[in-house]
């Protein structure tokens, strides 16, 4: 990487952003025809997309900063630095989860390695957990209890 010269790279970045772009376009348009909204803001811990009626809270996220167990590795400048933020952004997400879930929402997590090699399958499981929870609304007539998945 460091041997490209600076319009090569880029080039190089450019393409990879174009992907990831088109990928989250394709979510976005996949989540929002299943009645998710986008980036809910009055909702614990802000998700990416939720859906009011069956409590279903998804949030995406991003192998380095929420410390995925198989993509994050603690760079090795500013050690320090990261594993303070590392941390703090665990809890973070440990709480916003604990608070949602106490409230009788589902929190789905899902990684960015899986949104980027497997969105069709994260689609496919936030679409049954959602139907799932509509019907369970529509014959006990009261959202089931809350709970969390990663995918
Ligand atoms: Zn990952």
């Amino acid at each position: 990487m460091d041997r490209l010269i600076r319009g090569e790279r880029s080039k190089l970045m450019g393409k990879i952003r174009g992907r990831d772009t088109k990928i989250e376009r394709a979510l976005y348009d996949q989540l929002t025809k299943m009645g998710l909204e986008y980036q809910v803001r009055d909702i614990e811990g802000k998700p990416d997309y939720a859906h009011r009626e069956a409590k279903v809270a998804v949030f995406i996220d991003g192998c380095f900063f929420h410390v995925c167990p198989e993509h994050c590795s603690i760079p090795k400048t500013n050690t320090g630095f990261w594993l303070k933020k590392f941390i703090r952004n665990s809890n973070r997400d440990l709480l916003v989860n604990a608070k949602l879930m106490a409230s009788g929402w589902k929190v789905v997590r899902v990684w960015g390695h899986t949104v980027k090699k497997e969105p069709e399958r994260a689609l496919e499981i936030i679409g049954t957990i959602i139907k799932a929870r509509m019907l369970i609304i529509n014959i006990i007539g009261r959202v089931p209890a809350g709970g969390i998945d990663y995918l």
